[in-house]
């Protein structure tokens, strides 16, 4: 990635949106950079263009949203090491561009056929620094303020040098929790751990919370978009697990709310949305396609296991800043967070892979249905089959030429069993 790419992928993202641009950015080193270039590039086919600095991508959304504007380019790599950058369009209601558009852009970037403006109609640069305290003041908004008050929390953050370094602890302020933060300035080169929410990253945090005092502990992935909880005794929750916990929560305020996740997620969201009075959809994976669902179908939340959590009252689009505000919410009124873990059934899980070539996948698939030994097949995406207490996905990685199998059971044994058989039966299948 370099700024000629920028420039040029600038101008498609303008001819595409024709009117004024938000942009904004994670804390990437090689951000300014780009974002410049990218500015440049919109206002070369005349968008205006708002920089709103460094934001969480969903602080930029919440802005495109309300701001009464085409849309938004957002520079960042989320999770992924601090080498790697992205450049993303947001569409002007706030949501990821759904796919179609992207492809569009694409066409526009590699036909280069853009609408340059001439001299007059150039677009012109303005910076605006209120994003993050309108996005924090929405997010309160949304919110039980009165009993997080009252709580009187405390909660131990790290925001991985991230962006959320500039929204978290101010929303803490805010709502009045005491709070300690780790890794909470914004710094591209990421020295306090790499920016994925995943264990190994969460070390700092664990011990920290361990050492005592805290109801709950934070982790942002690098632009803000996703979070990942640690309970008060210093447990590592999975997303599937706070997913669940939240999904049972809003649930239970109001009978036959609708939740949606992607087909791969862990049944516990279903068991804790049922236990509530809810109801679940499931939709192929991609935080794009959940939210759009969501939107179709009138579901109140949702989200996946990578701790991308979606609240429709907010915005359609992943919010970790908004997953906090809900999470101190839901503590302050329904007690500890490992207790209202425990309340919720778990699963065994087992991963698998096996490699077979792009031009094999589509037959596999076609097999795998066809063969599911009497289970109920779903094939949202990939093939799905359910057996007595648990089920097992076959999916084809959409990046490398192998297949993805996934399987949970209540009994770990059977959960590895499952899983191999099913490895087994697609390495026979690729053969042919
Ligand atoms: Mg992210």
């Amino acid at each position: 990635m370099d700024c000629e790419f920028a420039i040029r992928l600038g101008m498609a993202i303008g001819t595409f949106m024709k009117g004024p641009v938000m942009i904004g950015t994670d804390a990437r080193t090689s951000n300014d950079m780009l974002k410049l270039a990218c500015a440049s590039g919109l206002m070369a086919v005349g968008c205006n263009v708002t920089d709103c600095g460094i934001v969480p991508t969903p602080t930029l959304q919440y802005a495109v949203k309300n701001g009464k504007v085409a849309g938004g380019v957002v520079i960042t790599a989320s999770h992924n090491p601090p080498e790697f950058n992205g450049i993303k369009a947001i569409d002007k209601d706030g949501t990821e561009m759904a796919r179609e558009n992207e492809e569009e852009i694409e066409r526009i970037y590699h036909e280069r056929a853009f609408t340059p403006a001439d001299w007059s109609r150039a677009g012109r640069l303005v910076v605006n620094t209120t994003s993050i305290d309108r996005y924090i003041g929405g997010v309160i908004s949304k919110v039980d303020v009165a009993s997080i008050r009252r709580a009187r929390l405390r909660v131990a953050v790290d925001c991985g040098n991230g962006a959320s370094s500039l929204v978290t602890p101010k929303l803490l302020e805010r709502l009045g929790v005491q709070y300690v933060t780790l890794n909470a300035d914004p710094n591209g080169a990421f020295p306090g751990h790499n920016s994925e929410p995943v264990p190994e990253n969460t070390k700092d945090l664990v011990e920290l919370v361990k050492a005592g005092g805290f109801d709950f502990g934070v982790v942002h992935d690098g632009d803000g978009d996703r979070t990942v909880f640690v309970d008060e005794t210093g447990r590592y929750l999975y997303g599937d697990r706070s997913l669940a916990i939240v999904a049972n929560y809003i649930c239970s305020q109001k009978p036959g709310r609708l939740v949606v996740t992607n087909v791969a997620s862990s049944s516990c969201i279903e068991d804790a949305v049922k236990m509530a009075g809810g109801r679940i959809m499931y939709t192929k994976v991609g935080s794009p396609t959940i939210a759009r669902a969501m939107m179709q179908h009138g579901g109140i939340f949702g989200g996946e296991e990578n701790g991308g959590l979606i609240f429709a009252e907010f915005q359609y689009c992943r919010d970790g800043a908004m997953a906090v505000a809900k999470m101190l919410e839901i503590v302050a009124t329904k007690g500890k967070l490992s207790g209202l873990n425990d309340r919720i059934p778990a699963y065994c899980q087992c991963k698998k892979k096996t490699a077979c070539p792009e031009e094999r996948k589509q037959d596999v698939m076609k097999e795998l249905a066809k063969d599911a030994s009497g289970g109920r097949v779903d094939t949202t995406d990939g093939v799905k089959i359910y057996f007595e207490d648990g089920w097992v996905i076959v999916r084809p990685s959409g990046t490398e030429p192998i297949f993805r199998i996934f399987s949970e059971s209540k009994s770990a044994e059977r959960a590895e069993r499952v899983a191999e058989e099913y490895k087994k039966r697609v390495e026979k299948l690729v053969k042919g």
